[in-house]
């Protein structure tokens, strides 16, 4: 797939006309918003807590409602803010749950977010308790396997009573009422932990939802053994930034470094991890390279890239990946890149820059493309 393929959007003809979608946008295709969708009967103001392209939304639109979408990851909000352009009632939040107005809607949607966490699913379910009016309705969807019962359990502490209304194959819809009490819950603390990476010891910002909370991934660190020693005044980029685990150490060591991050809750820890260490960066929230100019280029770009999005579209933003480190290394510059070994990054690699060089291989691969002058 091309770069420019990547960042095309596409519209999806649905009942209210107004769904678009693109590559590396969650939501698509995926059994659990389909059954939400068939499953929902939403009344009043409708807030959708996971929208992905808004598979789960678009009934609530042709019914006449209001709908407001809230989402953290940019390839889904592209999509949203397409469909908005077209469809006045569809209110697009780039937000976080725990920014969620409190006790303003009267229906919540909500595919649990359980890819990114227990506490991103927490985080989720304390925010439709905090949005719903007391007798407001959540429609909740999610998957046997990814511990739907259990989230179940912790739904109607949050919310209030309520039963599985749908089942299809290991998909569930429950709805749920939401009572009185309890009051909601506080917005979730940012923690700190720390890493000693190239010789320092240094803290990162963490929160819910974001890649490796627990500590810097095994594969981050070894993508920072094997980068040069000396980057001081290096222009880097890096491709899926997360909270900051590649770049700060750069950053420190006196690169110039700019992250992309598609996920706001990681843009903000990283913006958090920069500025407790009195460190400059260039910040993006944005899907792949999108948030670039045209012509901006880098004598570095690294990258340790997504596994999962959404459960299913990794592939399309592995590839996006490759050909947006292509596209933004300067002739003669090199791209550093970590992974699983069962993606065939050395393929894509070498199709794009003409050679790959393998500089570690055992749990994880670190790879090296140089882009010819
Ligand atoms: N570099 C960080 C994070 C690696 S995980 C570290 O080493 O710890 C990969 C990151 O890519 C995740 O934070 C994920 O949110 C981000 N990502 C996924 N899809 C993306 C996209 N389309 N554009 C930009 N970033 C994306």
């Amino acid at each position: 797939m091309e770069l420019a393929d990547y960042h095309t959007l596409r519209k999806l003809p649905t009942a209210s006309g107004a769904l678009w979608v693109k590559p590396g946008a969650p939501g698509q295709d995926d059994p659990a918003y389909a059954l939400l969708a068939r499953t929902a009967e939403p009344r009043g103001r409708v807030l959708d807590l996971n929208p992905g392209v808004g598979m789960a939304l678009a009934g609530a639109l042709a019914r006449g409602l209001e709908v407001h979408a809230w989402e953290d990851r940019r390839p889904a909000l592209r999509a949203l803010e397409a469909a908005s352009a077209q469809e006045p009632a569809l209110h697009v939040h780039a937000a976080l749950p725990w920014e969620v107005p409190e006790a303003a809607f009267d229906t919540a949607l909500l595919v649990l977010g359980a890819e990114r966490g227990n506490d991103w699913v927490r985080a989720q379910l304390a925010a439709a308790a905090r949005a719903l009016k007391p007798g407001a309705l959540l429609w909740l969807a999610g998957d046997k396997k990814l511990g739907f019962e259990r989230y179940l359990g912790w739904t109607r502490k949050l919310i209030g009573p309520g039963e599985v209304v749908a089942r299809e194959r290991g998909r569930r819809v429950a709805l749920l009422e939401r009572s009185e009490s309890p009051a909601p819950e506080p917005a979730p603390q940012r923690t700190t932990i720390t890493a000693r990476l190239r010789g320092r010891e240094i803290a990162f910002s963490v929160g819910p939802g974001v890649f490796s909370a627990d500590g810097v991934d095994p594969a981050s660190l070894l993508l920072l053994e094997h980068l040069p020693a000396e980057l001081r005044g290096a222009r880097v980029l890096d491709l899926g930034a997360g909270y900051g685990a590649l770049s700060l150490p750069l950053a420190l060591e006196g690169a110039h470094t700019t992250l992309l991050e598609s996920q706001l809750a990681s843009v903000r820890c990283a913006e958090a991890s920069f500025a407790a260490a009195g460190a400059q960066a260039e910040l993006h929230h944005s899907d792949v390279d999108e948030a670039l100019q045209k012509d901006e280029e880098y004598d570095m770009v690294i990258s340790n890239p997504p596994l999962h999005v959404g459960g299913r579209v990794v592939l399309d933003v592995a590839k996006a990946f490759v050909a947006a480190a292509h596209r933004r290394t300067r002739p003669g510059g090199r791209f550093y890149l970590v992974a699983n070994p069962f993606l065939k990054y050395e393929v894509w690699m070498r199709d794009r820059f003409g050679n790959v060089r393998t500089l570690y291989a055992d749990r994880y691969k670190v790879l090296l493309s140089v882009k010819p002058r």
